[in-house]
């Protein structure tokens, strides 16, 4: 999940590669390092912590006349898998004969093997990574070409990587390789760079090439090669990334992760446009014939598995087609039942998470034709699967989805109204109607916005909670999945969420004094099974957040505070919930001073297994 970036141009590379990292930093933040080749070599400085402590490295260097600098750098920021976060298993990694520095991303899993060959040959390794065997291995290959050494590596690798590799004796050149992990080229007027995502360039070019698995780029400042692993070039050609800069940048706001959920009603509205009016995701619509399958498998992680949970609500209630939702890392490895059927849906915001490209392969190993639903254009799920819808949510930065998850959900939603159609389960007036609701969404998601005040002051009443509970019934159950994620993602407060029936089976033991429950109620035909279960709570000391339009409660007795949400028919509500649920979460941990976009242990873009 860490993020690499490289570069050689006429530019010093220092400051280039540093504000790179600093918008790959979402992948990771255990440790953060750079190389450049000097005058006198490789200069090679990493450290333990956030990438500001590198800085201030870098700045007390200059203080003490020993600057950093040099045309050819490459630089990563670690989330560490292999190997506790430290100065020494920050990358980059060399060999021992300090000939060959390497950043890498990906996991590799035929390390110990490589590790225990090139020991008995006398190599000694210094760090705990998995990454040192490529630099080792390098070193040991190398015999004057690093562009075959590297193909040579990269034939004996097992795993996941990106690679971003300098040579001692290539003072000008900066090789490349990838397999499933991301990686782009890009290409400005005053050098190229290698990076595992488009916002760490952007600042210079908006033309990107996306490497394939086991395409090796190789940079000049004034040019670029591309070979497969035999050495035969290859032709690619590059893209223009039509969004800007400002889009990865906060705007004013404290955290990215506030302004993203700002950002929604515009980012509704455009995913809306392109699956609905003329855009690209209503042709991919159009084509998939969805009276060829019996059922449908919906396979994510995180955020994006809990949209794929509504989902299921909503398909099922809509076409009356059996849908299952699968964890990705689960489906991979479980022999799953389905055929060529079966649509397997995969919905991953990057489109680079590990286990969801897993599941994707093996639900094409089984015939099972794939949809894709995710955000990042040229991604290897965007690449691989069979239809690919995209979500036009622009870049997210924050480490906890906002934007993002809302388009997922729109998309869901567009796609169950025409499978419904389709299967002949709704007619074109209830088609059109229920498309003309979700047009309204953006409008009701930004009338909550304008009421953000009352939510951040319950939040800021919240924060000494050890355990806060999400229930809710159905639809509504889904999406406290999703809030209790959210809330635990980045406030560190304990939460689960549990469907409204189940508290009586088991978790209502752990309810006692000073517990929250947050209590989702827009089903008016379950509205006295929820208040049910919130009086169970409320009974045992418990105090009751209620989110939803259903009827509104007497506040007075000082044992509920009510959200109150915008009309919308039940199957859409999520999409009204869920932004009340992500700013309770915000502010409970903006209001816990806690660093929000990019909490602990966590990372963006899971690239790893
Ligand atoms: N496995 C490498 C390490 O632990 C890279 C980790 C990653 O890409 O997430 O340093």
């Amino acid at each position: 999940m860490c993020g690499i970036i490289g570069y050689v141009g006429d530019k010093d590379a220092v400051p280039v590669i540093i504000d790179g990292l600093k918008k790959l930093e979402y992948r990771g933040y255990d440790s953060a390092g750079i190389a450049v080749y000097g005058k006198n070599g490789f200069d090679i400085v990493k450290q333990k912590g956030r990438l500001v402590v590198l800085e201030e490295r870098l700045s007390s260097l200059m203080r003490e006349n020993k600057p950093l600098s040099g045309h050819l750098g490459i630089g990563h920021t670690r989330w560490a898998t292999h190997g506790e976060p430290s100065d020494i298993n920050s990358h980059p990694h060399t060999g021992s004969k300090n000939r060959i520095a390497v950043v890498h991303n990906g996991i590799i899993e035929n390390y110990k093997q490589i590790k225990e060959r090139l020991e008995n040959r006398g190599v000694t390794f210094v760090s705990q990574t998995d990454s040192e065997v490529i630099a080792q291995l390098a070193e040991h290959y190398y015999s004057g070409d690093i562009i075959d050494t590297v193909i040579k590596v990269s034939n004996a690798l097992e795993g996941s990587y990106a690679l971003g590799v300098m040579c001692i004796d290539e003072p000008d050149l900066l090789v490349a390789i990838k397999k499933d992990n991301p990686l782009i080229i890009g290409k400005s007027n005053h050098g190229n760079f290698i990076a595992s995502d488009v916002p760490a360039v952007l600042k210079h070019t908006n033309q990107v090439y996306y490497l394939n698995d086991r395409e090796v780029a190789v940079l000049h400042e004034k040019d670029i090669q591309f070979f497969n692993t035999d050495r035969e070039p290859l032709q690619k050609k590059a893209e223009t990334i039509t969004w800007s800069m400002d889009s990865a940048e906060k705007d004013g706001y404290p955290h990215f992760m506030l302004k993203e959920i700002m950002e929604q009603p515009k980012v509704l509205r455009d995913t809306i446009q392109s699956a609905v009016t003329d855009g690209e995701n209503r042709k991919v619509l159009d084509n998939i014939d969805i009276i060829r399958f019996d059922k449908i498998m919906i396979t994510a992680c995180g955020s994006a598995y809990n949209a794929g949970v509504v989902a299921k609500y909503v398909f099922e209630k809509l076409c009356r087609i059996s849908v299952e939702v699968e964890l990705a890392s689960e489906f991979r490895y479980k022999d799953a039942v389905i055929n060529e059927k079966t649509l397997v849906i995969l919905v991953s915001q990057s489109g680079e998470t590990a286990d969801t490209i897993a599941a994707m392969r093996e639900a094409k190993s089984k015939s099972a034709p794939t949809l894709a639903i995710v955000n990042v254009v040229g991604s290897a799920i965007a690449k691989e699967a069979d239809y690919c819808i995209f979500t036009a949510a622009g870049p997210e930065i924050a480490v906890a989805t906002t934007k993002a998850f809302s388009a997922q959900l729109i998309l869901l939603y567009i796609l169950a109204i025409r499978f419904a159609r389709r299967l002949g389960k709704i007619q074109p007036e209830e088609e059109q109607k229920q498309i003309e609701e979700i047009k309204s969404l953006p409008d009701k998601v930004s009338e909550i916005l304008d009421r953000i005040g009352s939510i951040q002051m319950y939040a800021s009443t919240c924060i000494g909670y050890k355990s806060i509970f999400f229930i809710g019934r159905n639809i509504d159950y889904a999406i406290a999945l999703e809030g209790s994620l959210k809330l635990k993602e980045i406030s560190y407060i304990h939460s689960e969420a549990y469907a409204g029936g189940e508290l009586k089976h088991g978790t209502i033991s752990l309810v006692e004094e000073n517990t929250l429950v947050v209590a989702l109620s827009n089903y008016y035909y379950l509205y006295n099974k929820i208040m049910s279960n919130a009086e169970q709570v409320i009974s045992r000391g418990a105090k009751v957040l209620l989110i939803g339009n259903c009827p509104k409660v007497d506040q007075e007795s000082g044992k509920f505070y009510h959200i109150v949400l915008p009309q919308v028919s039940e199957i859409f509500s999520p999409s009204l919930s869920v932004i009340a649920l992500q700013l309770f979460s915000y502010y409970v941990a903006a209001n816990k001073g806690l660093d929000i976009d990019k909490p602990r242990n966590l990372a963006k873009s899971v690239t790893v297994e």
